[in-house]
């Protein structure tokens, strides 16, 4: 039976970026992927500058896979008939084919020495001896001292694991739901930008519009509690037909769940020599829906805390609950505060008119700054310009 020290399961950013990270530090590391590469997955392919920052410095970015990088985002309100530009002075983010970005991340963990199993699914783990773990996929067994949960929003790795510790906690569900356009069927929005369209729905956070080579990514970001019987794929069409361009036709839809995250008290991100990274452990941003940072940020974590429990230090893998409550637990708690403060709210999207309010986020996306940062600083805006103390600096475009 083969033997690694780290057996990581999924090939998305969380699993690809785990074994770049391990198999660099010296440990015999093994991926374990379902499908054949590259595969395709559903996203709108929209990579933060801050995640590029985190791929930058750990050495694992590959520019080659990006099809561009914007400087300029466009917030729409579609109900008021409203739209207003932010300008940046460097990129804040690039966009991606998650086929192509997925595949050139294992690639270098390839190169680093991880060894790459696809077409094998995992199927379950149980304790082996000498504190080890025999992991069964469909066609082999193999043992692992670590096994890394990296496999999406329906992790086999997360549902075995509450079940060994008696703790189910149902994931809620955001639904991502998107599809390509041909570039030059839309004229009425700028190229080159990112846009973003709020208020288009009750039933969706937001629609976006991102540039992919010759294409255009459209998609919707939609809570799956506030669906109400309404078809996903019929609000896709009204947010292309209403928002965008009512002759434009989806040359192609793709849609998947993504973890809605909400705080648990203890939730089951570690046990024994079981860690779950990325979608599998909950993490992506309630309201914008970013989970590439969150894969990434949560496979370092991750692979600090498998470090320092191969070089025999006190606390071992527990250390990863820890850096998660220190490095992503507040930010994703202010996600979800700022996902139901626009749900019961969305006036307040009005907000956005005013030039002051929309910089903020251009630093947020840059990862300058954080929720709490914007939180204080639109409340202070907002007093600013209810009192008459800022001046009234909205700026309508069209
Ligand atoms: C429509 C849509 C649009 C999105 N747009 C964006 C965006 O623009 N920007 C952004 O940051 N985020 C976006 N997201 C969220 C983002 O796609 C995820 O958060 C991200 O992919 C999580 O990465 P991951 O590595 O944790 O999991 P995944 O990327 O889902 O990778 C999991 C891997 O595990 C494999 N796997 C699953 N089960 C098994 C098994 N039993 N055995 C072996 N392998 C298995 C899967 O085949 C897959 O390759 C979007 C999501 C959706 C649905």
């Amino acid at each position: 039976m083969k033997t690694y020290d780290v057996a990581i399961v999924g090939a998305g950013p969380a699993g690809a970026v785990a074994g770049f990270l391990c198999a660099e530090s010296g440990l015999k590391t093994v991926i374990i992927e379902k499908k054949h590469l590259p595969r395709y997955k559903s996203c709108g392919g929209g990579v933060t500058a801050r995640t590029i920052e985190l791929l930058k410095r750990v050495n694992c970015f590959d520019p080659g896979c990006f099809d561009s990088f914007v400087e300029q985002l466009t917030v729409h309100l579609p109900g008021a008939g409203r739209a207003y530009r932010v300008r940046a002075d460097k990129p804040f983010m690039g966009f991606v084919r998650r086929a192509d970005f997925d595949m050139a991340l294992t690639r270098m963990a390839q190169d680093k020495g991880a060894r790459l199993r696809t077409g094998e699914a995992f199927q379950g783990f149980r304790a082996a001896n000498r504190g080890k773990l025999e992991i069964a996929t469909h066609s082999s067994v193999l043992e692992s001292r670590i096994l890394i949960g990296a496999d999406g929003y329906t992790s086999r790795v997360r549902k075995q694991l509450e079940r060994r510790c008696r703790t189910v906690s149902p994931v809620p569900a955001l639904l991502g739901i998107e599809g390509d356009l041909k570039a030059d069927a839309v004229h009425s929005l700028s190229s080159g930008h990112c846009h973003l369209f709020f208020n288009v729905s009750p039933a969706a956070s937001y629609g976006w519009v991102f540039p992919r080579g010759d294409r255009l990514n459209a998609g919707l970001l939609i809570h799956m509690g506030a669906l109400k019987g309404r078809h996903p794929n019929r609000l896709l069409d009204g947010f292309v037909e209403n928002a965008i361009n009512p002759t434009a036709l989806l040359e192609r839809r793709g849609g998947g769940m993504l973890p809605l995250f909400k705080r648990v008290k203890n939730p089951v991100l570690q046990r024994e020599n079981v860690l779950l990274t990325g979608d599998a452990a909950g993490f992506a941003d309630a309201w914008t829906g970013e989970g590439i940072y969150y894969a990434v940020k949560s496979a370092m974590l991750a692979h600090q805390s498998i470090r320092r429990s191969f070089g025999g230090a006190k606390g071992g893998l527990m250390e990863y609950s820890r850096l998660y409550r220190r490095e992503i637990l507040n930010e994703l708690t202010l996600s979800y505060l700022f996902f139901l403060f626009f749900r019961r709210l969305p006036r307040a999207y009005h907000l956005l008119a005013h030039e002051r309010i929309r910089r903020l986020f251009v630093p947020y996306i840059r990862g300058e700054s954080g929720y709490p940062k914007i939180l204080v600083k639109a409340l202070a805006y907002s007093l600013g310009y209810k009192f008459g103390m800022l001046a009234d600096n909205r700026d309508p475009m069209f």
